[in-house]
């Protein structure tokens, strides 16, 4: 009753993720952009991914899990579309942690199958770039309750303090990372939920609380966050950072305008007359893919399932 896809091998060098979709069957575009997110993730890790030899139970970690057999040489990341509450795109947690360092072993994101078609990829990218983090275990392995092995040890160590009635994240890279960037205070101010950056404080940021408020674009993985991956145990390739800047006043729009008008900012992509010769061309000029019907560059050739959307795989 349910459908299996082998999806991703990215970074076979440093740290693997291995996405396994089950659940209602994504289009070839979406498992794409699964890829994609996968590949960016594993990018930011540069410590390996230690092999580990696991037989889990089917059921275990989420109901429609199957069982798990073997060694795994990749952090398993089972992603499972199907209907979800309404105002949730999706979850994602690690599962068994290791003895030792508590990191994860594998780890399962829920994605929302309502409304999937109508979202676009960017969107999609960055929620499937936010629940691999928490798969990492940036934001659900921050307090000590949570940071249980497989064999029941804890470390007792938690990364969040409450101060006064607001919760703050004390991890020692992330917030050097902060008071770099200009924060102040006595930690990174988190929404009440311990397990987002403050979307008021940090706005939009893939790990921010508000990043559920889709920008139109993929929100950086800023240094903030590399420095929670570093706290949780892992290496990081601090120049893989995405541009950020701490919002000034209380406005997150100013945020958003002053990075607009930096060197990340998108500019369209130029269409030849008679629109692009190929895909591989289209990708070139910086096209955003798939190319939807009436959007400039678009030609049914480049369309073969007349779908409306050109260039839809790779
Ligand atoms: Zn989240």
């Amino acid at each position: 009753m349910l459908s299996w896809a082998l999806l991703g091998h990215a970074g076979a060098a440093g740290f693997g993720i291995e996405t396994r979709l089950l659940g209602r069957p994504l289009t070839a575009a979406q498992q794409a952009t699964v890829r994609d997110a996968a590949a960016r993730v594993s990018a930011l890790i540069t410590s390996p991914f230690v092999p580990v030899r696991v037989d889990i139970a089917a059921n275990d970690c989420d109901r429609g899990l199957p069982r798990v057999q073997g060694t795994l040489k990749k952090l398993l990341v089972f992603v499972v579309v199907k209907r979800l509450k309404d105002d949730v795109y999706a979850t994602g947690m690690p599962c068994d942690l290791r003895d030792g360092s508590y990191l994860p072993v594998y780890g399962v994101i829920d994605l929302n199958s309502d409304g999937l078609s109508d979202l676009p990829r960017e969107d999609l990218l960055d929620t499937m770039i936010h629940e691999l983090l928490h798969v990492l275990g940036v934001g659900t392995l921050w307090e000590a309750d949570y940071r249980v092995s497989v064999s029941g040890d804890t470390d007792g160590r938690t990364l969040v303090r409450r101060v006064g009635g607001a919760l703050y994240y004390t991890g020692p890279r992330a917030l050097a990372a902060y008071r770099t960037l200009g924060g102040q205070g006595p930690g990174v101010p988190l929404d009440p939920d311990a397990g987002h950056w403050s979307g008021r404080a940090v706005c939009a940021e893939i790990l921010s609380g508000d990043a559920g408020d889709f920008t139109g674009r993929v929100n950086p993985v800023s240094v903030l966050t590399l420095g929670a991956l570093e706290d949780l145990g892992y290496r990081v390739n601090r120049a893989g950072a995405g541009r950020f800047s701490l919002p000034k006043g209380s406005s997150c729009a100013a945020q958003l305008k002053g990075e607009a008008s930096g060197d990340r900012a998108r500019t369209p992509p130029v269409v030849p007359p008679g629109g692009f010769a190929s895909c591989a061309a289209a990708r070139a000029a910086g096209a955003t893919l798939p190319i939807r019907r009436g959007q400039p560059g678009y030609r049914t050739q480049l369309d073969g399932d007349r779908d409306g959307l050109a260039c839809e795989s790779g």
